[in-house]
């Protein structure tokens, strides 16, 4: 059989896990997008990422969790038989949101714990402490992982167009925000499934445009704790973040994952 290239499915080589007894959470997660502006022709999911698809970095850091039971993962279509036994596969949709849903439905756990495959430099120690922060605090909805801003904001007179290119040269500043209250939010993010569940079902037309899954449940009223996190959790979007992606990954491989 002829080796496949990066851009098709690719079949995970992870052995079937062995799962907690009494699992506190699952997993979603989410790794049906296109990758456009990753501008690698293919799925961002499976590009490869330091010796192997993107995905897997994630994988394997959810199977390391303590606190994880069964993972879900959500894949464009066609890739679907092609996940290996770590984690169940489902159809993701058109929207990230929709993706995320459609993992939903395999969920049977209290907690479900939702991830971008995008991230691939999670670690299971930060997914054991929102996990156990949420367990400790009946009070909120969710918990998510986030990074405090460390850039000077700016708010512009105009919103930025869809396709980046500004009609006159560029947008002007209406006025410097304080940082003091901003956070970046990253995933992991970690939901009561009743609770997540029910914001996805709402409004349709928010949840399409939904950029994480918290705002859903803020929106509804739920309450969302902060979990600050590493800013070396980072999304890869651009070529550049996978560069930087790869450095890091090398360099944990030869000093350890202690050393950014
Ligand atoms: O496009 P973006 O990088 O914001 O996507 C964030 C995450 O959501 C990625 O891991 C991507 O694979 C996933 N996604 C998805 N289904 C979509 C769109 C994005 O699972 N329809």
């Amino acid at each position: 059989m002829p080796r496949p290239t990066w851009t098709s499915c690719w079949r995970s080589a992870s052995a079937p896990r062995r799962l907690p007894e009494h699992p506190a959470a699952s997993a979603v997660i989410a790794a049906a997008g296109s990758g456009e502006r990753l501008g690698a022709g293919g799925p961002k999911a499976f590009v490869p990422l330091a010796g192997r698809p993107l995905v897997e970095w994630s994988l394997e850091a959810f199977a390391r969790a303590q606190s994880v039971g069964p993972v879900i993962i959500a894949v464009p279509a066609g890739c679907e038989d092609r996940v290996g036994d770590a984690a169940a596969a489902v159809v993701g949709g058109d929207s990230r949101s929709e993706s995320v849903a459609a993992g939903l439905e395999r969920v049977e756990t209290e907690l479900v714990a939702v991830h971008d495959a995008a991230r691939p430099l999670v670690t299971a120690e930060l997914i054991d402490e929102l996990i156990e922060k949420l367990l400790d605090r009946p009070d909120a909805a969710a918990v998510i992982a986030a990074a405090p801003l460390t850039d000077t904001v700016k708010r512009a007179r105009e919103p930025r167009p869809a396709n980046g290119e500004f009609p006159h040269g560029g947008p002007t500043v209406a006025e410097t925000v304080s940082r003091d209250h901003l956070w970046a939010a990253q995933t992991p993010q970690v939901f009561r499934t009743a609770a997540l569940r029910e914001s996805l079902d709402t409004d349709p037309p928010r949840v399409a445009v939904a950029t994480d899954d918290a705002m859903l449940v803020e929106k509804a009223g739920g309450k969302v704790l902060i979990h600050p996190s590493p800013a070396k959790n980072l999304k890869v979007t651009t070529p550049l973040d996978l560069r930087i992606a790869e450095l890091l990954l090398a360099r944990e491989r030869t000093d350890g994952p202690e050393s950014q």
